[in-house]
């Protein structure tokens, strides 16, 4: 199954693992280099997944601690998306070593579910509440799936309901407009996951 979505986005040549795709549209230009990324508040990174050759091209780590991004959360599964960009690697499943960020003092939290598909509100509370609390004291933090479009959205806009007490239009509606890919291509998904979600 996982494999199968490596072919919709492009397998190595997947177009949301190649920043230069995205470097056209100046109102929303990406945070990182060598990331396709937004900032979504000031404070959330939501990224595309990192990989290792990423991290070594681009000095990733470094650009995590100037940027004062101080926690990961991973929301990929286990193997997934195997043919896409950098591939994975086989000691994580993920396309990067998370111990790579953890050594260098950045926190690390995988909660994985398949991409398409929707959590539970339990699995989504847990998730917001970790977000919530590493963004304490003015910390950042970086969000990603696989391309940080669909998941990753749909987490920040729960944050927004769980913290500022969004409705789901208006959470989505935040999100979309510090993050252009949102509009175009998850606004019908991300929707009907939201009130999957909220209506548990
Ligand atoms: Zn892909």
């Amino acid at each position: 199954m996982s494999s199968i979505y490596c072919m919709f986005c492009g397998g190595s040549g997947c177009k949301y693992e190649n920043y230069q795709n995205w470097v056209n549209d100046i109102k929303h230009p990406n945070a990182i280099t060598g990331l396709f990324s937004n900032w979504i508040g000031g404070n959330i990174l939501a990224t595309q997944r990192p990989s290792t050759r990423l991290i070594k091209k681009y000095d990733l780590i470094n650009e995590f601690k100037k940027n004062n991004i101080l926690s990961i959360i991973n929301l990929e599964e286990f193997g997934e998306h195997p043919n896409c960009g950098d591939g994975i690697e086989s000691s994580s499943g993920f396309a990067y070593k998370p111990e790579d960020f953890m050594n260098e003092e950045i926190f690390y939290y995988n909660f994985g579910w398949e991409d398409l598909k929707t959590p539970t509100f339990q699995n989504m509370l847990n998730i917001v509440q970790v977000l919530t609390f590493s963004l304490e004291n003015n910390k950042k933090t970086a969000v990603h799936c696989h391309a940080g479009l669909g998941r990753t959205g749909l987490v920040i806009a729960c944050y927004f309901i769980y913290n500022l007490s969004y409705g789901a239009e208006e959470a989505i509606q935040t999100v979309r407009n510090y993050h252009f890919q949102f509009k175009q291509r998850n606004n019908k998904h991300l929707y009907i996951n939201l009130k999957n979600i909220l209506n548990h």
